[in-house]
Parts: C-alpha cells; structure tokens; sequence
C-alpha cells in the first residue's frame, strides 16, 4: 500500500501505518505518532495503564487535533 500524502504529490511511498481518524494509509514521513494514555473505569475511580498506548494519525488530522488542543482523545469517543 502506498501513502495517501505522498500519492498526491506524485511520489510512491510505502505505508507505515494507517490513520486513526481518516483511515489513510501513511509513509514514515508522513505520520505523527503519539503516546496515548489507556484508562478504564475501575470501581468509582479511573484505572490508568503503566504503559502507553501508540496512535498514528495523518499530518492532516494531526493538524486538526492540534487546532483544537488536542492528541485526538475526543474524536475517538
Ligand atoms: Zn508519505
Ligand atoms: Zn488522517
């Protein structure tokens, strides 16, 4: 599979990974990855994960997490 960001410019790169939002398929140059936290209720409280989850998102969508202050927590719910 080829990246949907390198396609457009006429460039062939080979995917990495795929967005988490818009589902395109995205090379190593055009991917943002991010640690994200893994909670889960627990009783009354929160249980969060020692360790991080990975999530990949587009340059595109990243933009649009980052224009709302996000890494895209709210747009998974
Ligand atoms: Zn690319
Ligand atoms: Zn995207």
């Amino acid at each position: 599979m080829h990246c949907y960001d390198c396609t457009l410019l006429g460039e062939f790169g080979d995917a990495v990974g795929v967005c988490h939002l818009c589902g395109a398929a995205v090379c190593v140059r055009h991917v943002h990855v991010a640690d994200v936290p893994v909670q889960q209720l627990a009783g009354v409280g929160t249980a969060t994960s020692p360790r991080a989850a990975r999530r990949m998102s587009c340059l595109t969508c990243r933009a649009a997490e980052a224009a709302l202050g996000t890494r895209g927590e709210a747009a998974v719910r």
